[in-house]
């Protein structure tokens, strides 16, 4: 028998008729004749008004209890699809993400996966139920439970996959699959048949948050195929696999916006050696996520340096880079969260030169100042004012052809 995980986001359980579509899905997928693990985000906005309620009684609520509260979301939802199976006569049982021994580290909010011990799921399979799985969470060292950070039930359901040797792993969404832009964003983006580990991993990490970077981080590592579809009808969705048909007129795979960053400049840094890695270091050990990083020319032996953080990240920033600034001699620093992260990525930039001439001009006959720049082999980012967000990423579909994406080449 075959096994195949699907995964269900939090569009797609928002309400009890959703349930019930999805019980129904599920419930065919068995009646075909294979095992099956099913992995659940919170229903609708759910984790979205969970976080603004302990807001309301604390403006910076303790990690450990955030943890607490929003995994609840998760639990929800697998108890009620479990009661919609059984309401179809189908055996499912529901499991937390510790009862489905998932292990993760102690970094709350942003927790990894450090293991899977899937012997209770294997003896449930075994038993002839349907298992369903709490998205989003798993245990600490010290036995807390911790959440993997937003959009992490895609990650938990590529780790069961893997841990499991799942045949298939499914990410159900609203949407039919990954597109050459966000559609709500780009009326005219392209569905990808498929695409590669590599280009995904660019464009969830830049903002196109159909998938958790780190659930594409995982199918890469093991091997795990994905294909996203739409829970809404039966249509066949996109893979997400290693190779990928290379089409000469396509150099760039996808735009994707990120309109949750922040940039912190810090003004007449002097310029000599060691300041930067003070800096950094400080950074790093608060675990905050530094992203571009740009220095400007040095006058007068200082010089202005900017960075990039995520947004929710910026107070913490803040409390950092503060403290250093008489230590390293800076004149103070600058918090910018009116800020986007565009980018375009494809493997074809490997091999074709004047992307970036491409890029720049586009943006530049639309007006769009660039701020920042950042390069790999595979992408180009750009930080510009976030209220052009939409616009230039636009602007980038329609200067690299995507929209003819799905012409023969
Ligand atoms: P779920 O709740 O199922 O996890 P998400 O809201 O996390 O769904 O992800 C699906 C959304 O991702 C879509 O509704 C779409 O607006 C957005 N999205 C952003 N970039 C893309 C893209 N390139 N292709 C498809 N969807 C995208
Ligand atoms: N419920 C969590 C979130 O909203 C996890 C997920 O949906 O993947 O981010
Ligand atoms: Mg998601």
């Amino acid at each position: 028998m075959s096994l195949f995980v699907q995964k269900f986001g939090g569009s797609s359980v928002a309400d009890a008729a959703c349930m019930q579509r999805v019980a129904q899905r599920v419930y065919d997928t068995r009646m075909e004749g294979h095992d099956l693990v099913v992995v659940l985000s919170a229903m609708g906005k759910t984790t979205d008004n969970l976080i603004a309620l302990a807001r309301q009684v604390n403006a910076q609520p303790s990690e450990r209890e955030m943890d607490m509260l929003l995994a609840t979301g998760e639990q929800v939802s697998v108890a009620i699809l479990a009661m919609a199976l059984h309401a179809l006569g189908a055996e499912a049982v529901s499991l937390t993400g510790p009862q489905a021994g998932i292990a993760t580290d102690s970094a709350h909010s942003k927790a990894k996966i450090t293991g899977i011990q899937p012997d209770r799921i294997r003896t449930q399979l075994a038993q002839g139920r349907i298992v369903i799985v709490c998205g989003f969470q798993g245990l600490t060292p010290t036995a807390d439970i911790a959440t993997l950070g937003r959009g992490g039930s895609d990650t938990t359901a590529v780790a069961l996959a893997a841990a499991l040797q799942a045949d298939r792993c499914q990410i159900f969404t609203d949407v039919d699959g990954i597109y050459t832009a966000d559609p709500r964003v780009v009326s005219q983006a392209g569905k990808l048949d498929e695409i590669a580990y590599d280009e995904m991993l660019e464009l969830a990490s830049l903002g196109a948050k159909v998938l958790q970077s780190r659930s594409v981080e995982f199918a890469k590592k093991y091997g795990v195929e994905l294909e996203v579809l739409t829970s809404f009808d039966r249509r066949p969705g996109t893979i997400v696999k290693e190779e990928v048909r290379e089409m000469e007129h396509i150099v760039v795979r996808g735009v994707a916006a990120d309109k949750n960053q922040a940039k912190v400049t810090i003004q007449h840094v002097p310029d000599r050696p060691g300041v930067a890695a003070t800096l950094f270091k400080e950074l790093a050990a608060a675990n905050i996520n530094v992203d571009m990083i740009v220095q400007n020319v040095s006058e007068k032996g200082q010089t202005d340096i900017s960075f990039t953080v995520p947004r929710d990240e910026v107070n913490r920033t803040r409390t950092t880079v503060d403290s250093l600034i008489e230590t390293i001699g800076a004149a103070g620093a600058q918090y910018d969260v009116d800020i986007a992260k565009v980018s375009i990525v494809g493997v074809g930039m490997r091999s074709h030169s004047g992307v970036a001439f491409r890029m720049f001009d586009a943006l530049s006959s639309d007006k769009i100042n660039v701020e920042m720049i950042s390069t790999s082999e595979i992408k180009i980012s750009v930080v510009i004012r976030s209220a052009y967000a939409d616009q230039a990423v636009n602007v980038l579909h329609a200067a690299f052809e995507l929209d003819r994406v799905n012409e023969p080449a």
